[in-house]
């Protein structure tokens, strides 16, 4: 088999949940293009819910897949921490996991109330740009008493508890505060009992709560057992595991579906299995991974022909992976030495089978290994100026490094598509379990990260002008000028925005007139304009200076959004002759025709830097 850096995998994943960071991002941010985002996320409600991990390739927060990544990023971060520290991620997997349990601080702003959703799942999916300059309303979603949300708050509960073991020694009072709110919000869940798409219903449609709170409320109690190593929890813990869902007709627990945001039954086996080596759990998670590596009771998962565990349609290699790390971490404990082994072979295949082990043979992780997405379904990686995920440009601009795509079909087949959110989008959900199994994977293999990483990224045409010839004749010439701006590194809006326009005087000046005597006007009252002022005098070079007035927005937001038009003509007085007025010497009419096309002797100016073109 194919061996992998499942170092640098880790190294990029850590980086993706840089890329997904909301509202302030802090001082050692080491994504090129991204800046803040998303500053007034919770205004409408009076609180500050800015912070948080955009969801996938879309700029809702949706708390409850959120907890569960982070949830998982934890576990990860406690069980295999000899990988992270090995291969030198320990330090950003702690400013991950702090950034986001900072945000679910923010969002407990009660005992009893939670805040589990910014943004409206079809207002936000509607766009497609950069988070930087996003520019619809944001509407906070919560739980509360008369509202509850029994799994969201549990999950919450359950990320907080398990950060607080991370913290537990470097920041005490960091990882104090974490507990304390994991255990009010534990409390409130399971006295207030609800599904939270019956509260914050718009989640209903991206998130829905298949599987209902119980598995959470068990799930939950398992950290705070972790956290605090109280008895009273796991006591709860295996009170509640009654109530997880069997297989219809049966007492048999649950096993044919996986670990994911939705239903965490799963690991509640594989944790309890561990944490207290009782039959029944070892028996319902050992009955899920036969299940899922060589059968159980005859009946086995679906296999692709290229050996991936084929769960589903919609992101097919998350549960793969999310699977194996359940093997992973279970592996030790199996009843027989034969099963573990065949387990923790399960865990590695179904993770080379994502970088690069596959029919295909091509890494399922961007920016990593061979002939990785690049055009994965990610506004801000995409960094589209024109509100369209089809381009331009066509090319993604940014590498979206360390992102796990959905993967390929039942077939194996995949397609590198933009469009395909289903194959083709990435998550935070997707990248938690998979980051904490290649830490198993580099405590066991090795590996080394990149040495430098990352490289920052080149911007380029952030800023352009395009011009056309509007208008001739023997005295003057028109132009139709449009400022672009196509900004990703990081997508941003300007105050100022001038363009100068520059002509040769001498054929004037041989025909008596001066420099004075020229005038520049416009139809548009979008702008501002200087009469000419000398540029170069003693080679005859006078120039125009056309500001847009500061109402006026450009902004890389949709078509029209992006570029501003401004019809400029230089004249001689009218009686002047033909002979007076010669564009083929004048710098800004070099290349200029009937059609719109970029001229790069048409300098822009934004906020007084130069930023496209050049000048005589
Ligand atoms: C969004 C995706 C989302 C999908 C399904 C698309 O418009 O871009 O982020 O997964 O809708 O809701
Ligand atoms: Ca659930």
């Amino acid at each position: 088999a194919q061996s992998f850096n499942y170092a640098e995998t880790l190294q990029k994943s850590m980086f993706f949940y840089e890329c997904q960071r909301s509202g302030q991002l802090p001082s050692d941010n080491r994504v090129t293009w991204r800046a803040n985002s998303a500053m007034n996320d919770g205004s409408d409600v009076g609180h500050d819910l800015t912070g948080g991990w955009y969801d996938a390739g879309d700029h809702v927060k949706f708390n409850f897949p959120m907890a569960f990544s982070a949830t998982m990023l934890a576990w990860g971060a406690v069980d295999f921490a000899a990988g992270y520290n090995a291969s030198g991620q320990m330090k950003y997997l702690k400013s991950n996991l702090r950034f986001v349990n900072d945000y679910f601080i923010r969002c407990h702003t009660a005992p009893n109330e939670l805040y589990g959703q910014i943004g409206n799942g079809s207002t936000d999916h509607a766009w497609w740009g950069s988070s930087e300059v996003m520019a619809m309303s944001r509407p906070a979603y919560k739980i509360d008493q008369t509202h509850p949300g029994s799994d969201l708050a549990a999950e919450t509960a359950a990320a907080m508890a398990a950060a607080s073991m991370v913290f537990k020694t470097d920041d005490p009072s960091y990882s104090s505060t974490l507990l304390s709110h994991a255990i009010q919000l534990y409390n409130f869940a399971d006295t207030y009992r609800g599904v939270y798409t019956g509260a914050i219903t718009d989640a209903a449609g991206y998130y829905q709560s298949y599987s209902g709170y119980n598995d959470e409320l068990v799930w939950g109690a398992i950290w705070l057992y972790r956290a605090t190593g109280d008895a009273a929890w796991l006591a709860k813990a295996e009170n509640y595991y009654a109530n997880l869902s069997v297989e219809s007709q049966s007492t048999i627990k649950s096993y044919k579906w996986g670990l994911a945001w939705d239903d965490k039954s799963f690991g509640c086996y594989a944790l309890l299995a561990k944490l207290t080596g009782k039959t029944q759990y070892k028996e319902d998670i050992e009955r899920h991974l036969d299940y899922w590596t060589d059968g159980y009771n005859g009946q086995r998962i679906t296999y692709t022909p290229g050996g991936l565990a084929f769960l589903d349609v919609w992101g097919a290699l998350r549960y793969a992976i999310n699977t194996g790390f359940l093997a992973a971490y279970y592996k030790d404990a199996a009843t027989t030495s034969a099963k573990g082994t065949k387990y923790y072979t399960f865990a590695q295949q179904q993770m080379n089978y994502a970088l690069g082990n596959n029919p295909n043979n091509r890494s399922y992780v961007c920016g990593f290994g061979n002939n990785p997405p690049t055009q994965p379904h990610h506004r801000t990686a995409h960094g589209a100026w024109a509100n369209n995920l089809n381009g331009p440009p066509t090319a993604t601009r940014h590498t979206l490094y360390g992102a796990l795509v959905g993967g390929p079909g039942s077939n194996d087949a995949y397609t590198d598509d933009r469009s395909n959110y289903v194959n083709n989008e990435v998550a935070c959900d997707y990248n938690a379990a998979f980051s904490g199994l290649l830490a198993k994977l580099v405590e066991d293999h090795g590996g080394t990260p990149l040495a430098n990483f990352p490289v920052a990224e080149t911007p380029s045409g952030e800023f352009l002008i395009e011009a056309k010839l509007n208008g001739s004749g023997n005295t003057y010439t028109e132009w139709s000028v449009w400022v672009n701006n196509h900004t990703a590194w990081p997508a941003r809006i300007a105050s100022k925005h001038a363009f100068r326009l520059f002509i040769d005087v001498s054929e004037g000046l041989t025909a008596g007139y001066s420099p004075s005597q020229y005038v520049v006007s416009s139809n548009n009252a979008d702008v501002t304009f200087t009469q000419l002022m000398p540029w170069d005098s003693t080679r005859h070079i006078y120039y125009t200076e056309v500001t847009f007035n500061s109402s006026i927005k450009i902004w890389p937001g949709g078509q029209g959004e992006s570029r501003k038009e401004s019809q400029i003509r230089i004249r001689l007085p009218y009686e002047a002759s033909a002979a007076a007025w010669n564009p083929a010497n004048d710098w800004s009419s070099q290349n200029v025709d009937g059609t719109l096309k970029e001229v790069s002797n048409i300098p822009l100016y934004v906020d007084d830097v130069l930023v496209y073109g050049s000048t005589p």
